[in-house]
């Protein structure tokens, strides 16, 4: 277990706090507390968590504001705590950015699941700084994308995808596999949410997207992103 990786846990509930606290630093985690919507997004523009536990009924700014405000400036995994019969503010978290739940009360057990997602791809990152192909170039630690010298603005979803493509390079990878790292282990079927920021990745770095240089469909498997293309 990756130990000193910092979660931040917005949550206003005092005993549900201490309990997470034990939780998580049992596993060896740093835990930084922030008690409404407005510590959170505070905490997190003084520095950025490797991942954040989100509480979504927060006194005043609540978690789904949260959730949106995070998802401005970074794609640091958020994984959102609810209650039971929160279906609605689940789906709608999830709509901007966040990475996986866990329905509240859980065990010591229960969060297990969603930090290994955060695992997979913390904020910090252990891939290369920077990845060239041809006119695209990215910089990782600032999040920076451009195509010949130009600015490209990939949402935070469509980063996500583009940077798991490009740290894969190469290689088929199956819309599961790539459902699994970006969205979670519970959005393996959801094809179509993949398919979706694929057109919208290519509309911004193809020349023409309908004759993709980058990201390549394999028919009946998924994409590949070719390292070597020119654009
Ligand atoms: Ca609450």
């Amino acid at each position: 277990v990756t130990s000193g990786a910092r979660v931040l846990v917005v949550e206003d509930e005092p005993q549900m706090l201490r309990s997470l606290r034990l939780i998580l630093t049992g596993h060896g985690y740093d835990v930084v507390a922030a008690p409404t919507g407005e510590a959170a997004i505070e905490e997190v523009a003084r520095r950025l968590p490797d991942v954040i536990l989100l509480d979504l009924m927060l006194p005043g700014i609540d978690g789904l504001e949260v959730c949106r405000s995070v998802r401005e400036r970074s794609s640091v995994p958020i994984i959102v705590l609810s209650a039971r019969g929160e279906e609605r503010a689940k789906v709608e978290a999830r709509d901007l950015g966040a990475d996986d739940y866990q329905t509240k009360p859980f065990g010591a057990g229960g969060l297990r699941a969603p930090l290994r997602v955060a695992h997979r791809h913390p904020a910090g990152g252990r891939s290369a700084p920077v990845f060239d192909a041809g006119p695209l170039h990215i910089d990782f630690e600032r999040r920076l994308v451009t195509l010949a010298g130009r600015r490209v603005v990939p949402t935070p979803k469509e980063y996500d995808v583009l940077k798991y493509l490009v740290t894969h390079a190469d290689r088929a990878l199956t819309h599961a596999l790539i459902l699994r790292a970006v969205w979670g282990p519970e959005y393996a079927a959801e094809t179509q949410y993949l398919r979706n920021v694929v057109l919208s990745l290519r509309r911004k770095l193809e020349t023409d997207p309908a004759q993709p240089h980058f990201i390549l469909t394999e028919p009946g498997v998924g994409y590949r992103f070719i390292s070597t293309a020119d654009g």
